[in-house]
């Protein structure tokens, strides 16, 4: 079973299904266990969702700057730990 760390680091081979079929069976069996990479997982899907849906969608600077600000402060209020960064509110 892979660990926290070697889940973050595989999440986006794992979601475009390029990982060879044990490494991929080793992080499913780990989601299974573990709630913050199930949701770390479901932040990068919102994350890319968002972003696609952005190149659909012309923001106006101040909604990038306030968007920016939101993920600034968010990051400033994560705890410097080895667990995967919890999603957003
Ligand atoms: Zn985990």
């Amino acid at each position: 079973m892979l660990n926290c760390r070697e889940v973050v680091a595989s999440a986006t081979d794992y979601l475009n299904d390029d990982l060879p079929p044990l490494r991929r069976l080793r992080l499913r069996f780990h989601l299974l266990i573990c709630r913050h990479c199930r949701r770390f997982l479901r932040q990068i899907q919102l994350t890319s969702a968002t972003v696609a849906r952005l190149t659909e969608t012309t923001l106006s600077p101040d909604d990038i700057e306030r968007q920016a600000r939101r993920l600034r402060q968010h990051r400033q209020h994560q705890p410097l730990t080895g667990d995967p960064p919890k999603p957003l509110d």
